[in-house]
């Protein structure tokens, strides 16, 4: 695996492989990987020629400098495992080859996909600052397959949105989420986690695993399966909710009943630590 730092290495590395008519998968990271990362990776390393793996805080979707500050890195650490996984190409760029100073441009959606769920509660700016950071990278990779995970359901349909607004030719490939062997969701914010938090945290696993009980016990009512999940979400000891809703998986509008695919979308904070998690209720239990 070759680590590549600036924009003008990378376009290079990906002149010869275009050339020599190999395909291409990219899948964008922030770094601390792990196993929700690599499954993806793998996905990638089976559907294609190259894998390229990007890794890049991207300030400018955190709303919390905090969080940011938080931010666990090891780029070590992360080079190892992506190449371990599969990864041909690790493109890790310092901040200035992303934003030089100057940069001025922004992509921006509008409606429910950005002001709903996350949006509501840590502004649209946020998605703003990943649909700009997703577009960048797809316009200079040209991947034939884009891959994210099913773990921010939110993300993947702002970016299928964008991918179609945008004429993108991509294709979007989602992973499920992978998780602990107690169904706590993998995620970078977990190594923050103390064992006390830990237990609290499982209250998002809970919520869901009861949606998904009432739903399969037959309820369509959307009310009826949120009560459900909430009850079980309180459960002591719990962690501080922000919001658990249930709403249309593709356009993310509140949703009276379960005809269609809903999305049971879960947020809380344990301590300083927000964590985020979801299921479809559907046949498939997947994202479309
Ligand atoms: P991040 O580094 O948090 O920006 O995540 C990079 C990609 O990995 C995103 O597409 C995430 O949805 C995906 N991802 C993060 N955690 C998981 C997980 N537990 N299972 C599957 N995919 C994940």
């Amino acid at each position: 695996m070759r680590t590549l730092r600036t924009r003008a290495e990378l376009r290079s590395a990906l002149r010869s492989i275009r050339r020599a008519e190999r395909t291409v998968g990219l899948v964008p990271t922030m770094g601390s990987l792990h196993e929700g990362h690599l499954a993806l990776i793998r996905r990638a390393r089976e559907d294609h020629d190259e894998v390229v793996v990007s890794l890049f805080v991207n300030a400018r979707q955190f709303e919390d400098l905090g969080d940011l500050a938080a931010y666990p890195r090891d780029e070590v650490r992360d080079a190892a495992l992506a190449a371990e996984a599969g990864a041909d190409l690790l493109y890790a760029p310092p901040e200035a080859e992303v934003y030089p100073p100057g940069f001025a441009a922004q992509v921006r959606l509008h409606g429910p996909l950005v002001t709903t769920l996350e949006g509501a509660h840590r502004g649209p700016e946020h998605f703003h600052g990943v649909a700009t950071v997703v577009t960048k990278l797809l316009t200079l990779v040209r991947p034939d397959t884009v891959y994210m995970g099913q773990k921010d359901a939110q993300q993947v349909l702002v970016v299928r949105r964008l991918i179609d607004d945008l004429d993108l030719d991509v294709r979007l490939e989602v992973v499920p989420t992978v998780r602990e062997p107690d169904g706590l969701a993998r995620s970078s914010r977990n190594v923050r986690l103390g064992p006390d938090d830990r237990e609290r945290a499982l209250s998002l696993t809970r919520a869901l695993a009861a949606a998904e009980q009432a739903h399969a016990q037959g309820e369509r009512d959307a009310a009826a399966v949120r009560a459900a999940a909430l009850a079980a979400f309180r459960v002591p000891p719990s962690a501080q909710l922000e919001y658990l809703e249930l709403v249309d998986a593709t356009t993310l509008a509140p949703v009276a009943g379960l005809d269609g695919d809903v999305l049971v979308a879960v947020a809380a904070r344990v301590g300083s630590v927000r964590l985020i998690d979801n299921t479809v209720l559907a046949a498939s239990r997947r994202l479309r």
